[in-house]
């Protein structure tokens, strides 16, 4: 569509594979409307656990998931992304005024019209995901007069969806990573994306991850259940920015058109 030419949006996922589960549509529905869509992973994932080779180094998992985001972003019909190089498991402990500042040199270099992110709940509470949400609220909540206005989406999920996913971790080897619940209100959604025929790019994307998958199985990315709850629509909170008109389904909708 002619409408999206130049248009610019920017993924900030905590870790390879985030992008997959929470907003995978949005980005090859955008990349195939004409978007450029830029992913950037705040980590490489070195703390996480490599499924298929449960000896493998914190070195070699960050390379091996390096590799799985990029073939996942392959999938989805987008470039490949780029790595922040933040602590895995330490995004929390990072000083504001650093995180931040790594932040704004990205934005500054894409100028993305559209920001998408996971919420403030971390998707499944995981820190670094909160962590990485309050250094992107710290940045893009008050943006200056006299910049560019961006607008900042989160994913939203179903109520209690991750559930299941938070017992597992609390039992699991991430455990001091889970942020206990903070009892808020769901989030408003302000745009929703039907996945349709992408349904199965999804999929594809999240099997990508091999090494975050039990079973290699792209299913088993989280207990049973979970990731066919989020195979047919994705929805996304606005976080900050220009609103959305009523029912949208586009990221730019009503965005005018750069000059
Ligand atoms: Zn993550």
């Amino acid at each position: 569509m002619a409408l999206h030419d130049g248009r610019r949006l920017l993924a900030l996922i905590p870790h390879p594979d985030d992008e997959a589960y929470s907003m995978a549509g949005l980005l090859a529905q955008a990349a195939s409307d004409g978007a450029a869509v830029f992913v950037i992973s705040a980590t490489s994932g070195e703390a996480g656990y490599d499924h298929t080779t449960p000896d493998a180094r914190p070195s070699d998992i960050a390379s091996t998931r390096e590799l799985e985001l990029t073939q996942s972003c392959r999938i989805l019909g987008l470039p490949p992304p780029r790595f922040m190089g933040w602590p895995d498991g330490g995004v929390a402990d990072l000083p504001l005024a650093q995180a931040v500042a790594d932040l704004a040199h990205v934005v500054e270099l894409v100028q993305p019209h559209v920001v998408v992110s996971l919420g403030a709940d971390g998707a499944y509470g995981h820190a670094d995901h909160i962590a990485l949400w309050r250094f992107i609220w710290a940045l893009l909540s008050n943006r200056a007069a006299g910049q560019d206005p961006v607008r900042w989406l989160s994913a939203a999920f179903p109520a209690a969806l991750f559930d299941a996913q938070r017992r597992r971790m609390a039992q699991g080897r991430d455990a001091r990573q889970l942020v206990p619940p903070t009892g808020a209100p769901a989030v408003s959604t302000e745009i929703e994306v039907r996945l349709g025929s992408l349904r199965n790019r999804k999929l594809d994307a999240i099997a990508a991850h091999r090494s975050q998958l039990p079973d290699q199985d792209p299913r088993s990315l989280f207990p049973l259940g979970t990731v066919d709850a989020l195979l047919d629509v994705e929805r996304f909170h606005l976080e900050a920015g220009p609103p959305l008109p009523p029912g949208a389904s586009d990221p730019f909708g009503g965005l005018t058109a750069p000059a």
